[in-house]
């Protein structure tokens, strides 16, 4: 037991436990466990490589394992970004997850950013319906005349005969930009600082011995603030559960007042599976241990998954299945995703799904890498599932404002080359080229009719792939962004409301002109 030591490479350190410890050790029994996933984004069925480890948990595996744990006081939390993601939770406007978390019986969830990625409507219509327990003790809607009020609990207080804990929720004010501004109407993100210090007084006042937040706040310095720096801040934190940023950290936070706080988030997609333990010392303080436990490691790997969980899986996923067969639209005509093409042509599928992006965002113009392009689509009849195999990746648009210089730079990189996933697809710009090497150059660019201005500034939709760099497009990762739907959730948007005289211009209309 390393107890209450700041531990960074959990990885590592869970590796080298595994092997020597007995996979007994980690069935003691303490005052309190806290088992504990963040940013799953729908990755909720167990999945293994090419050589059958374990790579993602699943639910009904995570139900076995909390269930077996011999601690009779356990908690079951989520740090976020649940609802939203893969297309299993964009099927039903995030009702299968919600199922799911309900019958795994998770006791509390921080409400992310992507909670919010079906309006907020729909997110408290889930919570109640399901009796998931989102808090937030920072999101507060605003209304004219009225005091204003938290659209979610912001904290819930469990106690265990002469155990009493707290748990309150925090929200990322990164809410504000990423995610479809129509999401948040009349809703404030507050800063969690300060409503942290609030939290913590008030279930001081209500008697909690063990005080935890549960935060969508994330731990890299693009978090503002980060979970480590509330840690710091907040006095009277004992557990920080974080999302957002994907991290893996178990980490403990000294207070310049002798105090400590752990931070412990466990990666994304549900890869790893974070565990707190809680002991009572003989002073009557508690301490606090945490380790990150990966799909892989023998103590998830050796669980047999819940029976009766695995069923209501199984009959979740012929559910989803059913809603992808429902017919969604009917194609006039072929719709062009080969590989062959896309990564070498404009196509009239690549046009379109960037013209979806600019109806999303309300962008200048669009820029899409064809690798993001799986499949095309025959005329006729199209299923959710078809629409769904063309963007597969659950990747979500962003707006950004670039240079035209960077704009300029961005198309010259993508189109150097023919044949890779870089190529780029576009609409809202003409380009015309001629071949030069294995691609081509730039010889004029027009945005939206008028020569591009390398001084001017244009509103571009690109998607989160590319913001972080992805195939060396390195010149988006200084902008600032905002964040809209998935790139599926747009491309269907669009293709379901446009009528087949908006689609054939799309089609019809060229971008990339060959002058030679
Ligand atoms: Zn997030």
């Amino acid at each position: 037991m390393f107890n209450r030591k700041s531990v960074k490479n959990l990885i590592w350190m869970t590796f080298v436990l595994a092997l020597f410890l007995p996979i007994s050790a980690f069935g003691a029994v303490h005052d309190l466990v806290i088992y504990h996933t963040n940013d799953v984004h729908g990755y909720v069925f167990e999945a293994r490589d090419g050589e059958g480890r374990l790579t993602n948990i699943g639910y009904d595996r995570l139900k076995a394992i909390v269930d077996a744990d011999p601690t009779p006081r356990k908690l079951l939390l989520d740090a976020g970004d649940v609802l939203h993601g893969q297309s299993f939770t964009t099927a039903k406007r995030g009702e299968l997850p919600a199922i799911l978390l309900s019958l795994v019986g998770y006791d509390a969830i921080a409400t992310g950013n992507h909670e919010f990625g079906y309006g907020q409507e729909r997110l408290l219509e889930l919570a109640d319906k399901y009796r998931l327990n989102f808090l937030s003790a920072n999101v507060v809607k605003i209304a004219e005349g009225e005091p204003e009020s938290y659209i979610l609990p912001p904290y819930l207080v469990r106690s265990w005969g002469d155990l009493t804990v707290g748990i309150f929720g925090l929200s990322t004010p990164e809410t504000r930009t990423s995610t479809d501004p129509r999401n948040l109407v009349g809703l404030e993100i507050k800063d969690p600082v300060e409503a942290g210090i609030n939290m913590v007084s008030r279930l001081k006042s209500l008697g909690a011995d063990i005080i935890i937040a549960v935060t969508h706040i994330g731990s890299e310095p693009y978090c503002i603030p980060s979970s480590l720096e509330i840690a710091e801040k907040v006095p009277g934190i004992d557990v920080i559960i974080d999302g957002h940023s994907h991290s893996i950290i178990t980490e403990e936070i000294k207070r310049g007042d002798g105090s400590a706080a752990l931070v412990a988030s466990a990666g994304s997609s549900f890869r790893n599976l974070g565990k707190v333990m809680v002991d009572r010392n003989e002073d009557g303080g508690f301490s606090f241990s945490a380790i990150t436990l990966p799909a892989s490691s023998p103590e998830i790997e050796q669980v047999e998954p819940d029976p009766a969980m695995n069923a209501a899986m199984t009959a979740l996923k012929t559910e989803f299945d059913k809603e992808m067969d429902v017919v969604i639209m009917n194609a006039p005509f072929d719709l062009d995703g080969a590989r062959e093409r896309v990564r070498s042509s404009s196509t009239n599928l690549g046009r379109i799904i960037c013209a979806a992006s600019i109806e999303a965002t309300g962008a200048d113009a669009a820029l899409l890498n064809s690798g993001s392009v799986r499949d095309s689509i025959p005329a006729g009849e199209v299923t959710k599932g078809e629409l769904l195999s063309v963007l597969p990746f659950g990747n979500y648009v962003y707006l950004i404002e670039i240079t035209g210089d960077d704009l300029l730079a961005a198309l010259n990189h993508g189109l150097s080359v023919t044949g890779s996933g870089a190529f780029p697809q576009f609409w809202g710009m003409e380009a015309v080229v001629r071949t030069e090497g294995e691609g081509f150059a730039i010889e004029s660019l027009t945005v939206g009719g008028k020569a591009l201005d390398s001084n001017d500034t244009y509103k571009l939709a690109i998607n989160d792939f590319l913001h972080s760099g992805g195939d060396g497009y390195g010149m988006f990762t200084k902008y600032d962004y905002r964040e809209f739907a998935t790139l599926e959730e747009a491309f269907r948007n669009f293709v379901t409301t446009q009528d087949a005289a908006a689609l054939g211009a799309v089609s019809d209309t060229q971008v990339l002109i060959i002058a030679d």
